[in-house]
């Protein structure tokens, strides 16, 4: 589904990412794990088109991705991006945080957007927040609400950057419960996490990232059994 080929990205001369090549397939899930700052956001960021790489292309189907075919209607709402803080509206109650891109992007009628919204928040066990203000939620809400935004918009490909980093370790696994429902569903996502169990569990792939570079790429249980890289085998030593 997206294909990320060559991707360089500097900021003011610094190299954050150098010469990424990534797939991301069909129903599958991609863990994308390393150190802090190895630039696993970066990356995501610009698979999703919020960044433009140095250097580089990222496709969709084929299509190539980049600010212009972002606004594009028939692209907009095809990648969902899950933020590691929950990004709603504050002045909007989470129905209307769901349906408003529903409405203003996929131009569904008042009526079938607060159905699909109803039916994302039943999904991730918030229909009964449907009235609710964002600020009235407890993290783990409000990213679970994030969630059915996002999926709201049936984008083909869900990127969560850290979806459960800023939460109380007891919401994390609501989240993390929801996600694993989607994966077993075949919703195809990336998630950059430091959450190895679930990344174990979950993913089908991992992607190993240090200092920018793509250390590795295996199948999950290649991945934790026999890291290719002593580099990996440090990081999976340091947080199991
Ligand atoms: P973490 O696990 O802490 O979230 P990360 O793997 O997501 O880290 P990134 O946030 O992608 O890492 O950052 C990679 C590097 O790029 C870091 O050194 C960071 O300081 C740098 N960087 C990221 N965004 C910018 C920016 N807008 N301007 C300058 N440098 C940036
Ligand atoms: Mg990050």
């Amino acid at each position: 589904v997206i294909r990320a080929s060559g991707i360089h990205k500097t900021f003011d001369k610094k190299q954050v990412l150098e010469d990424i090549h990534l797939t991301l397939k069909k129903g599958k899930v991609l863990a994308l794990c390393g150190p802090s700052g190895c630039g696993k956001s970066t990356l995501l960021r610009i698979i999703s088109g919020l960044e433009a790489p140095s250097k580089g292309t990222v496709e969709l189907n084929g299509t190539a991705i980049n600010r212009k075919a972002l606004r594009h209607p028939s692209i907009r709402g095809r990648i969902g991006f899950v933020f590691q803080r929950p990004a709603l509206y504050p002045n909007m109650r989470v129905l209307e945080n769901i349906t408003l891109a529903l409405v203003e992007v996929k131009k569904l009628s008042r009526r079938q957007a607060e159905e699909k919204a109803y039916d994302m928040l039943h999904k991730v066990h918030l229909a009964d927040q449907i009235h609710a203000w964002p600020s009235t939620l407890s993290g783990g809400q409000a990213q679970r609400a994030s969630i059915a935004r996002a999926l709201a918009l049936e984008p083909e490909v869900l990127l969560l950057d850290e979806p459960t980093s800023a939460l109380d370790p007891e919401l994390v696994h609501e989240v993390l419960e929801v996600l694993r429902t989607l994966a077993h569903g075949g919703t195809t996502m990336a998630v950059a996490t430091h959450e190895l169990g679930f990344a174990s569990e979950v993913a089908h792939d991992v992607a190993f990232f240090d200092q920018g570079r793509n250390i590795e790429t295996q199948a999950t249980r290649d991945f934790f059994r026999s890291p290719r890289s002593p580099r990996a085998a440090r990081f999976i030593e340091s947080i199991l």
